[in-house]
């Protein structure tokens, strides 16, 4: 006999499809209903956490190894024309002094620049009417020292401390290294490869002038600064003074030249014990008024 094998039994209704999450299950081979332990769950979440903040670790320390090989491979043009550009940018936000308060902050700094040695660029010199006690290098050697902090200085010695320090991070490439690790590695093929294209030398320049050193640059500047000041025979404790009285008379509102430049923390110390390398040539203070003729 063939064909049913029972045909009197009622004819079954074909089953109804499963429910989509468990026609899911079954096409995956998993048991219907399996979910995931919520503690799982959340050792994925926490595992893909861990990941990211891996990534974002490595891409932070990629940047700073990066920036370290970079940029004493990049010719030294890079940094005269992102100094260049961002000069140009902040010259049309602020109004210079007399020529009078120029010549004295390129006397100061003669003596200086000589004791460098060769330079790989001409150092600029702006003074700027700016009360705010500071001074900033950008780079390329294009300095900025702000009419306030020639009014604080009591000497020429604490003119050439601040002035030694800006000059060593222009001359250690450190804005230039602090772009490259800011902005990241895709910029470096770039900053290699541009021909004066204004667009994104612009950019970069409008970032420099917002951009701070960081302390283990501070340090480096500080100690070089020091180390220019004694070959070219100026008494180092200028800088220690200038420093010390500035913190001393802040109160409050200290000048941003503190923030700016903190101290190392041996500053102090480490300059007197350098004091005795003297005898040391006389610099003139700065002139009265600062600014105006
Ligand atoms: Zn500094």
């Amino acid at each position: 006999m063939t064909g049913d094998s029972n045909p009197g039994a009622p004819k079954l209704a074909p089953a109804p499809p499963p429910p989509a999450d468990v026609a899911l299950d079954l096409a995956s081979g998993r048991s219907p209903g399996y979910r995931p332990h919520q503690g799982r769950a959340l050792l994925e979440v926490a595992a893909f956490s861990g990941v990211v903040l891996l990534l974002g670790w490595l891409a932070y320390h990629f940047a700073g190894v990066l920036a370290a090989w970079a940029t004493p491979v990049l010719p030294i043009d890079v940094d005269r024309k992102l100094g260049q550009a961002s000069a140009g940018q902040l010259a049309l936000m602020r109004t210079e002094c007399s020529e009078r308060a120029t010549a004295y902050v390129k006397s100061i700094t003669k003596p200086l620049l000589d004791a460098a040695g060769p330079l790989p660029f001409e150092f600029e010199f702006v003074v700027s009417k700016d009360e705010a006690v500071n001074a900033f290098a950008l780079p390329g050697g294009f300095v900025t020292v702000n009419s306030g902090l020639l009014e604080a200085a009591e000497s020429g010695e604490e003119v050439a401390g601040v002035l030694g320090h800006e000059i060593q991070h222009a001359l250690l490439r450190h804005g230039t290294r602090r772009i490259l690790r800011q902005l990241g590695g895709s910029l470096v093929l770039g900053l290699l490869t541009f021909g004066g294209e204004p667009t994104g030398i612009s950019g970069l320049a409008g970032q420099l002038t917002s951009l701070s050193y960081d302390r283990e640059q501070e340090s480096e500047a500080d100690v070089r600064g020091v180390d220019l000041l004694l070959r070219a025979g100026i008494d180092p404790r200028g800088l220690s003074a200038f420093f010390d009285r500035l913190s001393r008379e802040g109160g409050m509102a200290p000048p941003v030249l503190l923030s700016t430049h903190p101290d190392p923390g041996d500053r102090s110390a480490r300059i007197a014990s350098l004091a005795a390398a003297g005898p040391f040539t006389k610099l003139p203070p700065p002139p009265r008024p600062v600014c105006d003729p």
